[in-house]
Formats: C-alpha cells, sequence, structure tokens
C-alpha cells in the first residue's frame, strides 16, 4: 500500500444487511459490488458464509464476474470454545468460500469473552491466535475484527491490547478496531486508536464503527488521524440499529479535508451514483439532506444566500459541489429575481441573457403560477420543462385523449379497488388500456405506463417513490386546491414534479406527465450526446 494512502473496506453486504427492512437479492448484492469495484472500493466484504446459502452462493456467483479493483472477502467469527479450529465448521465454511482475503472476528472484552462466549480470558485469547493461525496457513490474508474493542479497552486495556497480540501472533495482515455497539465518542476513539498505535507501531490499524451516538464518520475519521489506515463502513450508512459509518461520506472526507488518497480522485465524483444505486435497493427514497451526495446538499434559498452564492459560491459552499458529482441548486420560490432563473435555466444547458425577452417570460409565468400555489422547490423537473416550453423546445411524447378513474367500494369490510382507463396517441398509434391499481392515482399511473411502455422502453426504469398531497386553502372566494408533489427515480437520478388543481386527479394528472416527460426528455438529450451509459463501462465476465 502506497505511504498515506487509506484502504476502504465495504460491509454493505454484510453489516449493511443487518439494518432493519434492508435485504439484498443475489442479483442486488452481486449488482453493488460491481458497482463498488467501479468506484475503486478496495475491499468488499460479502457475507458470512457459514450463516446463510445466500451468503454462500454470492461467493461463487461473484467469481463469473471479472472484477477491476476490488478484493472479495468472506467475513466469520473464530472458532467455538468447544473445537480446534480444524474441526471448526464455522471455519471450513469460510474457506470454501474460495477468497483471497478473509476477516475474521474474536472478542476484545472481558465481559463478551465471560457472559457471550462463555470461557476463559486465556482461552479466548488462544482462540484467536489458532483460528487466525489456522485461516492463514490456507494462504489467505487475514483481517482481524477486533469486536467490541473500545468497550473491551476502557474496562481492561491490557486484555484488550494482549488479544491484538494475539491475533499479530496468528499472523493477521491488520488489526480493525470496531466500535460494536457505537457509544464511543470520536475524542475517545482518537484517544484509544493512538495508545493502540504507540504499542504496535508496525501494524496496520483499521477502523469500524457504527452510528448509535450520530458520530460514527466523525469517529472513524479521528481514528484515521491518529494513523488508522484502514476504514470500514457502509454506503449511506445502511447497518443495524442506527447504522455503520457512512463511507459516502468518509470517502470525501478522507480526500478533500484530510488529504488522504484513498480511491482514485477521478472517482470522486461516482459516489453519488453508488449512493443512489443503494437507497434504491432499500427501498427508501434518497436522504435530501445527506452530506457531499444528497440533493439539497448544495441547494440554496432566495434571497442573499442565493446572491452571494451566485457571485462567488465559496460563501456559502465548503466544497465544489462537482467535486463529488454533485450541483448547485438554486430553488426557485416567488422571491426569485430574474438572475436566480437564468442561473436555473443556465444549469439546463439554456442560456437566457439577462435581458432575454424568454427569461422575462418564465420569470413572469413562475411569479404567476407560485402566486395560483405552484410549489418549485421540490419540483425542479416541471420548472426545467417550463423552461423549454417558453423556449419552443418542448417535444411532446404523447397526448392524452381521455381518462376514466373510478373507486369502487361494496362494503365496509372490504378494500376499495381503483381502476383507471386511459386512451392516449403516441406519434401516429392510439393506445387504449386499463389498469388496477392501490387508489385512484395509482391506478391511473399504471395505465399511462401500459399505454406508453411499449413506445418506450427505458420508461421501465422508472418508479415514482414519493406522492404529497397539500389542501390549499381557496382565496378571494375561490375554492381550495390540491397541490400534488411527486418523486419518481430511475435508480440513477430522482427528480420532482408539481400539479396543481381544485381536483385531485388533475392535479395528479399534471405531476404524472411531467414527471414521465421529464424522463424522456432527458433520456433522449442523453443519447443526443451520446453518453455511453454507466453499465457499458463494466466488464462482462
Ligand atoms: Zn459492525
Amino acid at each position: 500500500m502506497a505511504p498515506g494512502r487509506i484502504e476502504i473496506y465495504d460491509t454493505t453486504l454484510r453489516d449493511g444487511t443487518q439494518g432493519e427492512n434492508f435485504s439484498l437479492s443475489l442479483f442486488d448484492k452481486v449488482r453493488v459490488a460491481r458497482k463498488l469495484d467501479e468506484l475503486g472500493i478496495d475491499y468488499v466484504e460479502g457475507g458470512w458464509p457459514g450463516s446463510n446459502p445466500l451468503d454462500m452462493t454470492f461467493f461463487r456467483e461473484i467469481k463469473k464476474h471479472c472484477l477491476t479493483h476490488t478484493q472479495i472477502v468472506a467475513f466469520g467469527a473464530t472458532c467455538h470454545p468447544g473445537t480446534s479450529p480444524e474441526k471448526d465448521e464455522n471455519l471450513q465454511m469460510l474457506l470454501s468460500a474460495d477468497t483471497a482475503v478473509l476477516t475474521v472476528f474474536g472478542k476484545s472484552w472481558t465481559l463478551q469473552v465471560r457472559d457471550a462466549l462463555r470461557t476463559t480470558l486465556k482461552k479466548n485469547l488462544a482462540i484467536i491466535r489458532g483460528s487466525v493461525a489456522f485461516l492463514k496457513a490456507h494462504d489467505k490474508r487475514i483481517i482481524y475484527d477486533a469486536e467490541h474493542f473500545f468497550d473491551g479497552y476502557k474496562a481492561d486495556p491490557r486484555y484488550a491490547l494482549s488479544t491484538l497480540e494475539a491475533a499479530l501472533e496468528g499472523g493477521a495482515a491488520t488489526l480493525v478496531l470496531c466500535d460494536t455497539n457505537g457509544g464511543t465518542l470520536p475524542s475517545e476513539i482518537g484517544a484509544i486508536v493512538a495508545a493502540v498505535r504507540a504499542q504496535f507501531a508496525k501494524i496496520a490499524l483499521g477502523i469500524h464503527t457504527h452510528n448509535d451516538t450520530d458520530t460514527a464518520v466523525a469517529s472513524a475519521l479521528a481514528a484515521v488521524e491518529q494513523g488508522a489506515v484502514h476504514v470500514q463502513g457502509t454506503i449511506n450508512g445502511v447497518g443495524e440499529r442506527c447504522g455503520n459509518a457512512n463511507l459516502c461520506s468518509i470517502i470525501p472526507n478522507l480526500r478533500l479535508k484530510l488529504g488522504k488518497s484513498c480511491i482514485h480522485e477521478d472517482q470522486l465524483v461516482h459516489v453519488q451514483v453508488v449512493s443512489a444505486l443503494v437507497a434504491e435497493l432499500a427501498n427508501e427514497p434518497p436522504r435530501h439532506n445527506q452530506p457531499f451526495v444528497g440533493r439539497s446538499a448544495f441547494a440554496h434559498k432566495g434571497g442573499v444566500h442565493v446572491a452571494a452564492v451566485l457571485r462567488n459560491p465559496e460563501t456559502y459552499e465548503h466544497i465544489p459541489p462537482e467535486l463529488v458529482g454533485n450541483h448547485r441548486r438554486v430553488l426557485i420560490s416567488d422571491l426569485s429575481g430574474r438572475s436566480t432563473i437564468s442561473h436555473k435555466a443556465q444549469a439546463f444547458g439554456l442560456d437566457l441573457g439577462k435581458d432575454d425577452p424568454i427569461a422575462r417570460k418564465v420569470l413572469a409565468e413562475i411569479k404567476a403560477r407560485v402566486h395560483e400555489g405552484f410549489q418549485y422547490e421540490a419540483a425542479e423537473a416541471s420548472f426545467e420543462l417550463l423552461v423549454h416550453r417558453a423556449r419552443g423546445l418542448q417535444k411532446s411524447y404523447f397526448t392524452l385523449l381521455g381518462f376514466h378513474v373510478s373507486d369502487t367500494k361494496r362494503s365496509d369490510m372490504e378494500e376499495p379497488q381503483a381502476e383507471a382507463s386511459i386512451r392516449v396517441k403516441v406519434g401516429q398509434q392510439e393506445e387504449h388500456t386499463a389498469a388496477l391499481g392501490h387508489g385512484p392515482v395509482n391506478a391511473l399511473d399504471n395505465a399511462l405506463r401500459k399505454a406508453l411502455e411499449k413506445h418506450y422502453v427505458n420508461l421501465k426504469e422508472m418508479r415514482l417513490f414519493d406522492y404529497k398531497v397539500r389542501v390549499l386553502p381557496g382565496v378571494d372566494g375561490t375554492g381550495a386546491k390540491v397541490r400534488v408533489l411527486i418523486e419518481s427515480t430511475d435508480g440513477v437520478s430522482t427528480w420532482g414534479t408539481v400539479g396543481l388543481s381544485v381536483d385531485i386527479l388533475e392535479a395528479s394528472w399534471q405531476a404524472l406527465t411531467d414527471s414521465y416527460t421529464y424522463k424522456l426528455h432527458k433520456d433522449e438529450l442523453k443519447q443526443q450526446q451520446e453518453i455511453p451509459p454507466a453499465d457499458s463501462m463494466k466488464c462482462i465476465g
């Protein structure tokens, strides 16, 4: 390893899947592993072969894919106290994963040795030494995870250090100090890592932190500042309880704040894509305020901030957003001036000069619409389409010829049944489809999708993941209006659209059609620019 370089070890597929509501199929696991390889992650922990059949299948499956950088690692425990390493079934399973690198974890805390492992302190040391030596003898590189190390160190520093010594005697290449319960603060982590480093100056030290005190990233960085050269974490910080240390924050912090090399500088811009993929597989909306990669991470709203940031981004941004593949967002509200509108339009590749009549037209329209009740802060896709329409660049991908939506409930005991039928024209062809749904909007979406997917296969990648309705009080004697905000994703990016009407279905329809149109419009632009899709960068194994 080059001096000053920090190894990145991802455990999204193992520790990450311990998180509530986060599980991955075999296909998902392979997909994530390949993306992590593209990102330049050094180690990807694939799973615990002894714990379930899926993990074992993963190790077989991933061999069929040629990874260019990542080393796949199998994870497991030291041998059972009642047996020897040679006879231990779990260690055999670990070997049968057939990876060059193995991570084995052992007990560091006297309390855990007595109450969880239920053996003697001396025997635990022999277990660690023997397990590591046995695996190492099979020509494996061994990463030793010292479970509960910080709690163990606080309870009995001499014993905790002796467990590391045992792993070292067994032949471990890296000693990873784990804050398994996540209760240690960064200052303590830093001090303990420094103490360990004083004792083990020549061995590579690693850090594995959990986020129970909301400081997992800070703790990992504190460890690096005290000499740790190997950092474990998960994408988006997924993991059991409050999660693991978030690699999507650790990686940019290491490179941009601590000046450490880890993944290659050019790959930093891809962190966001991997973050979006894992959020998608977790079936959760991406966290907007997630540092570095969230869509609000560089968003500025109205007034003084916008004016200043447009003059000099450093006024309100800690790094240029492009460094991490993100972008500045100037949020559109009724406070927006012409310069904000022009700036926004520029971000979409439309140069509206300062006195451009289109900019004036868009600004007037935005102001009128915001007054009516539209809101564009969370609906940038609708705003972008509005600018394109004003410039006469908006192509129509389909025309509505009519829809009908019904909701039938037959008794108090029965769930209502929503059904929608729709007629649309795509080019010269008329489509007439019907679909059921969970509620009328979902039925309408399903029917529209059915009609359009025949013509635009890329719509299969897209789904709506958030739907918000707000009833706006009527103004000047008019009836109440309903504002619908829809968020959609295609697994790579997310976008928001808006609709407004006195009728909830009409408002939903506006937001839906904007969402579909935006996806089709974006993909068409991408094709014109002949950007190869991200998948073409993968090697086919
Ligand atoms: Zn863990």
